[in-house]
């Protein structure tokens, strides 16, 4: 028997028909990790979310990062043994209870320009005391496996996720526990009237409006929350900043580094990683100051610079051989100089119902969602229990047929839902997609539209 209830195009249509006769406990604005792990522990406690997504659930920050389900050791260089702490037992709780996050071995590398030997045991040995789950760290020499400036190398333990999946596997569990979840659905006002917020929202389908009614509006919009305060005549958070980081993808055949690779650019001392995936190796990132949620453009200059970084570690890599890039907007709430001297922890504000989550990590979601839950339900008058819930009630190991199953209960409107935010093999196996692509217009016909509507991600 199957125990999944239906999501869909259909489920979608008739939640949006009669979203009307509903006053939502919380009305999520966003449906990235943040939004979709608040409607998952909300509807787990018993309450009522709605979660509004204007694109595709996972398609804004969620889908644009580094897919490291980590502690950062780059944090402990800046004191942040705490935010690490948290991290790391996140990391933990995850990689014992989703069956999305696979433990993984990283080298991280000694040498010109990167940090000294010592320096990363130490780093390591904290790494271990906080997190535990890694070896003492032991020193392995450059044997001409990297170029001739790397000394050496230690070896330890993170993990990855692939995060749009993360997403949608959180949506679909707050989805069977009775959260009504929305992509493509647009908030385009709000309004406080008599104690209760009523948000215009817009099928970015049809183009029909609707009115949402919730006692406490969750503004988890990441890199887009000050906009969605603006909504509510809120004040600007001159501490929220927006910093672009940018990926490159190279088939595995030409790039493969065996293990995840973590070194300092010598252009400029940030950290870098390279990171093979089943199929391919990602290479990023950049940390960019922007203004805008949607300049997710990928600048040649920002290339450019991936490349020379990686190629003091692994050789001259082709430009030409660059299958793929994406871009993400990191949504960062603190000070510093440069985007990467800016925190990488959250904070949450409550404005009489009104909760905004600014900043964050993938890794970090639960904590945040916990402390949003709370925040929602001390709002509301009502005692929750927020810790020991199940991490999510969804799984597609026993599934025998993927599409239809995706089809059925994952709710994609489009074939790039499907390719980007469902399966991943437009990102993590290029040589597939085309082939899947045909599989998906086979199978769905006039059900599914082709490719994803405007105003999306410049992924190529
Ligand atoms: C380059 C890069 C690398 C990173 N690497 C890592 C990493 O390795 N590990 C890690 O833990 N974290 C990493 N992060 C951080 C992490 O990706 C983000 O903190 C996280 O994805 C933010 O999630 P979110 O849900 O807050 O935002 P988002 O995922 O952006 O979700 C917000 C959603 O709100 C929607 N929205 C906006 N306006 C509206 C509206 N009016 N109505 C309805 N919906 C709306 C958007 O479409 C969007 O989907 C990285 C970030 C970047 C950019």
């Amino acid at each position: 028997m199957n125990m999944e209830k239906e999501f869909s195009a259909s489920t979608r249509e008739r939640d949006l028909d009669s979203l009307g006769e509903t006053v939502f406990d919380a009305v999520i604005i966003g449906g990235g990790i943040i939004g979709s792990g608040c409607a998952s522990i909300l509807s787990q406690l018993g309450l009522k979310p709605l979660l509004l997504e204007k694109n595709d659930f996972a398609s804004g920050t969620s889908s644009g990062s580094s897919k490291l389900i980590h502690g950062g050791i780059r944090y402990l260089d800046q004191g942040k043994l705490l935010l690490t702490r948290n991290l790391l037992k996140e990391r933990n709780y995850l990689l014992e209870n989703s069956e999305l996050v696979r433990p993984v071995e990283f080298r991280i590398l000694t040498g010109s320009g990167s940090w000294k030997p010592w320096k990363i045991r130490l780093g390591l040995i904290l790494y271990r005391i906080l997190g535990g789950k890694n070896k003492f760290p032991v020193f392995f020499k450059n044997t001409g496996e990297y170029g001739s400036g790397i000394d050496g190398y230690f070896t330890y333990m993170d993990a990855v996720a692939d995060d749009a999946e993360l997403v949608i596997y959180n949506v679909v569990s707050a989805h069977k526990s009775g959260s009504i979840c929305l992509n493509y659905t647009r908030a385009e006002t709000i309004e406080r009237d008599d104690g209760e917020f009523r948000i215009e929202v817009r099928d970015m389908v049809s183009g029909k409006k609707h009115i949402a009614r919730g006692r406490t509006v969750i503004n988890a919009a990441g890199p887009w929350a000050s906009e969605i305060m603006g909504l509510a005549g809120l004040q600007f958070r001159e501490k929220f900043r927006l910093s672009r980081g940018i990926h490159l993808i190279f088939m595995r055949d030409y790039l493969d580094t065996g293990s995840a690779l973590a070194f300092k650019s010598k252009i400029d001392g940030r950290q870098i990683f390279i990171i093979p995936w089943e199929h391919v190796t990602l290479l990023g990132t950049t940390d960019t100051f922007v203004e805008d949620p949607d300049q997710l453009s990928i600048p040649e200059n920002e290339v450019e610079y991936l490349l020379e970084s990686a190629k003091y570690v692994v050789g001259k890599l082709d430009r030409e051989k660059v299958v793929g890039s994406y871009s993400g907007i990191r949504p960062l709430y603190g000070e510093g100089e440069t985007p990467g001297e800016i925190s990488r922890d959250f904070t949450v504000v409550s404005d009489k119902g009104f909760i905004s989550v600014l900043g964050g990590k993938i890794t970090d979601y639960r904590r945040v969602s916990r402390r949003v839950a709370l925040e929602t339900a001390k709002y509301l008058g009502v005692q929750v229990r927020v810790k020991g819930l199940p991490v999510i009630d969804y799984s597609r190991k026993n599934c025998s047929d993927i599409y239809r199953h995706i089809l059925k209960y994952e709710c994609p409107l489009y074939t790039e839902d499907v390719l980007r935010r469902r399966t991943g093999t437009g990102l993590f196996n290029p040589e597939k997609r085309d082939e899947e692509m045909m599989k998906i217009r086979e199978l769905f016909g006039k059900n599914m539209k082709d490719g994803e509507p405007d105003g999306k991600r410049p992924d190529s």
